[in-house]
């Protein structure tokens, strides 16, 4: 008998019959004997006509009035799957994050879960009762109003969920049977990986994969929670999924065991900076005040030999806020010219054996330059080199490369 926790993503639960399908799994689960807690998203598609509707009526909207707007499509799911349960003679209750309470910092729209009292579901789960729990949600510690955790964040739920509770096991059901090479919509070839490290799953999460959100691996890594990606249609129920878990389970370590690529990226470049100690400080302190990450960034000398040119990237979203910021203190920063591009995407290659093994990332340069595609930043650390290039050649390249370092499927 095992503890366990078992998440649900949109699809998995986007109409009745598929809730179904689900409360079947959650059944046989049960049947066995072991004590189940489920997660579950929103059904697909609900949240993002949620964050639409707060676009529609202010696009400046309260974060807080935001967070009890987009949270209500797991209240329906946690119901629905509920009553799927009860029809089929298996005890269940619902929960929504406040009742629980998953504490939260107050940090609306991307909150933090800081706690999560388990003991009135541990009470009922060893009483054979089924907890179905909304994903994505909270209530904040300080305002004790309701919180979310950011996009894919019933990811982060059933980790912290499993954690909290000690699960044995968190298994979380998607539309994909595992992790992939690559993301196998864009690439055909793109091959299961059985295992993968939290190291290289967090760099896949954090670079683009959007299969499990980044600080669901950050906490499994943290808590050494075993996660399992796994497809939740019934003809996948006795395959295995993916196992992200630590190196030294893995015996057989690829140099490179990912390709990753990331849309929401937007380049700025700001040239005949002047270049004289404390520059990059006045550039990039202004943007951090103003809540804006930068990632890559490259600095060269000027055509003129006197100055520099510095190139960086940041969210798409952020793109006209970084701008304008800049250009509001053009006068300080002593630039001659401003320009962006958000027609770019940052792929990028990922692996555990390029501690190891050199070459790794001459091996991508080449395949880009065969394919005649240009590399305008590249940035690199211990286990990964990313590259940004125009949006247009991002399956290509993406292709490219699984094909370059021999990942594709025989
Ligand atoms: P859910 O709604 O279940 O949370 P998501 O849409 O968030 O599901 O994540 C699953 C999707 O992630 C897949 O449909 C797939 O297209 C995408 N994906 C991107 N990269 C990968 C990868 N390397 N392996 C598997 N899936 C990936
Ligand atoms: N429903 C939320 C979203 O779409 C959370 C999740 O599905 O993980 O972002
Ligand atoms: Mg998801």
């Amino acid at each position: 008998m095992a503890r366990l926790v078992m998440k649900f993503g949109g699809t998995s639960v986007g109409d009745i019959e598929r809730i179904r399908t689900v409360a079947r799994r959650v059944a046989e689960e049960a049947a066995e004997g072991h004590q189940v807690a489920v997660v579950v998203s929103a059904m697909a598609g609900e949240t993002n006509r949620l964050v639409d509707l707060c676009r529609q009526i202010a696009p400046m909207h309260d974060a807080r009035e935001y967070d009890v707007v987009v949270s209500t499509g797991e209240q329906v799911t946690i119901g629905l799957l509920s009553m799927a349960l009860q029809a089929l003679g298996v005890e269940a209750r619902s929960w929504t994050g406040w009742q629980i309470p998953v504490r939260t910092d107050v940090a609306h729209g991307r909150a933090r879960i800081q706690d999560i009292d388990t003991a009135e579901l541990i009470h009922r789960m060893e009483q054979g009762q089924v907890a179905v729990v909304a994903g994505f949600q909270g209530i904040g510690e300080t305002d004790n109003r309701i919180t979310t955790l950011g996009r894919g964040g019933s990811d982060t739920s059933a980790v912290a969920l499993a954690a909290a509770l000690d699960a044995d096991r968190c298994d979380i059901y998607t539309d994909v049977d595992g992790v992939y090479t690559t993301d196998p919509r864009i690439v055909p070839k793109a091959r299961k990986l059985a295992r993968i490290t939290y190291e290289e799953m967090l760099e896949m999460a954090s670079l683009g994969a959007k299969v499990l959100q980044t600080r669901s691996v950050e906490m499994a890594m943290k808590h050494a929670v075993r996660v399992s990606v796994r497809h939740s249609w019934p003809q996948y129920w006795a395959v295995p999924g993916t196992l992200v878990c630590s190196e030294d389970e893995i015996v057989e370590k690829e140099v490179v065991s990912g390709i990753t690529y990331s849309r929401d990226e937007a380049k700025v470049t700001l040239s005949r900076v002047s270049d004289k100690p404390g520059v990059a400080a006045s550039i990039f302190g202004p943007l951090a005040e103003g809540n804006i990450n930068v990632d890559m960034i490259v600095q060269n000398v000027s055509e003129d030999g006197h100055s520099t040119d510095l190139t960086f990237t940041v969210a798409t979203g952020d793109l006209d806020k970084a701008v304008s910021l800049l250009e509001a203190r053009r006068d300080d920063l002593g630039y001659s010219d401003i320009s962006s591009d958000s027609n770019v995407c940052k792929v990028s290659v990922i692996g555990v054996g390029m501690r190891s093994h050199a070459g790794v990332a001459q091996t991508m340069f080449k395949a880009l330059a065969n394919r005649n595609i240009n590399i305008q930043v590249i940035s690199t650390s211990e286990i990964k080199v990313s590259v940004l290039i125009a949006e247009e050649y991002t399956e290509l390249a993406v292709r490219a490369l699984h094909t370059a370092y021999g990942l594709d499927a025989a």
